[in-house]
């Protein structure tokens, strides 16, 4: 095998007739940053107790390091995880925190002062070992976390929305620090949120949920580029979604009129549906526009004009401009180019999706 460190294959979990994961197959190399992305109820946090040991799975097999281990309890799997509320000892100083596992499990005490203060270094805490719990902000409480999760080496540390309690500020500085603690580390890190910001900038690879199916897998800018449905350009990033018709290869029909696109492998006058980013919309005179529109409303966002326009079919167009669009009620043209079209075909798989891309990119 590969560098495969986790591997889930078709894996279930059902509570009564409830399925709340559907045929999962999830890959996870050695020393990446994945992250688990999707809506509250859509299975991330199940996803990683299945894979930690907290709970048992329906169907399939979870392998860690290349083993079968359904059937091994939580403590004898190499994963930790960092829950979402920390869960840290709030009557054990910062020290005994970290040290706690290592005590556990019997390590040697020599060990444990330089394997704590080790951990605490890396997440920049080694100057407050010996502060309680309570004297810490949120977070360095999250650090103290993280701290106690990597002090037993594993080779894999899920993270269960840990930044979902810290203020947008802190979040971001956060990110950071997850990011290059990470490559630091070495170890794979397998991170679950509903932000998509947040899964879009730290992640080599994120696995989009919904329904307790993964809908998409891919690194950030594969997604963003290619969603291969509704539902994954809609929670990306923000998206215009109309309703299209493959005319042949790399044509498209959409708003009356045929459009170059790089899509293909499509059935002749499929009924697909196209995604357009606001972000590759520019707004130009009518006459030089492949789509015509007039300007509803317009937002300033600090660094970009959120801009609203109609087509005569009553169509929303979202525009971001880093300029502002001429006032409310005129008649623009929409500009665009052929790799700015997205083609999603309806109810695609993403094995199907991937063997269409493959089969035209390689001619
Ligand atoms: P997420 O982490 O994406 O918010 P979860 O994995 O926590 O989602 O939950 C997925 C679904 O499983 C939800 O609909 C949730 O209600 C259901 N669920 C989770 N735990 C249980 C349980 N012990 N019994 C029944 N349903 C559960």
């Amino acid at each position: 095998m590969s560098d495969a460190i986790v591997e889930l294959r078709h894996v279930y979990k059902n509570y009564g007739d409830v399925t709340v994961l559907k045929d999962i197959n999830i890959t996870l190399e050695e020393g990446k940053f994945y992250t688990l992305l999707g809506p509250s109820g859509s299975g991330k946090t199940t996803i990683l107790r299945a894979i930690a040991g907290f709970l048992n799975v329906s169907a399939g097999d979870i392998m860690i390091a290349g083993k079968r281990v359904n059937d091994l309890p939580a403590n004898q799997r190499d994963v930790n995880t960092v829950f979402q509320d920390y869960a840290l000892f709030p009557h054990m100083n910062v020290f005994e925190n970290v040290a706690y596992g290592l005590r556990i499990r019997k390590v040697d005490k020599n060990s444990i002062e330089n394997r704590v203060l080790d951990a605490l270094k890396m997440v920049r805490l080694d100057n407050l070992a010996y502060r309680e719990i309570s004297e810490l902000s949120g977070g360095q409480q999250q650090r103290v976390a993280i701290a106690r999760a990597i002090v037993l080496e594993p080779k894999v540390l899920l993270l269960d929305e840990p930044l979902s309690a810290l203020d947008a500020k802190l979040r971001k500085d956060m990110q950071y620090e997850l990011r290059d603690l990470q490559q630091r580390l070495g170890i794979t890190f397998l991170f679950v949120t509903h932000d998509q910001e947040e899964a879009l900038a730290l992640s080599d690879e994120i696995f989009i949920m919904n329904d307790s199916v993964v809908q998409q897998s891919g690194t950030p800018v594969d997604i963003y580029d290619e969603p291969i449905n509704h539902f994954v350009a809609d929670f990306i990033g923000e998206s215009n979604i109309v309703d299209g018709r493959m005319v042949e290869d790399y044509r498209v029909k959409f708003n009356g009129k045929v459009f170059e696109c790089s899509d293909a492998g499509m059935k002749p006058d499929e009924h697909v549906e196209v995604v357009l980013r606001p972000e590759d919309l520019d707004i130009v005179p009518q006459e030089k526009g492949k789509v015509t529109v007039s300007i509803d409303t317009q937002l300033f966002r600090g660094d970009f004009y959120e801009i609203v326009a109609y087509d005569d079919g009553q169509n929303e167009w979202l525009i971001h401009s880093t300029n502002p669009a001429p006032e409310d009620g005129t008649m623009v043209g929409l500009y665009f180019d052929p790799e700015d079209i997205h083609v999603m075909r309806f109810g695609e798989s993403e094995e199907d999706f991937d063997a269409r891309l493959e089969s035209y990119e390689g001619e």
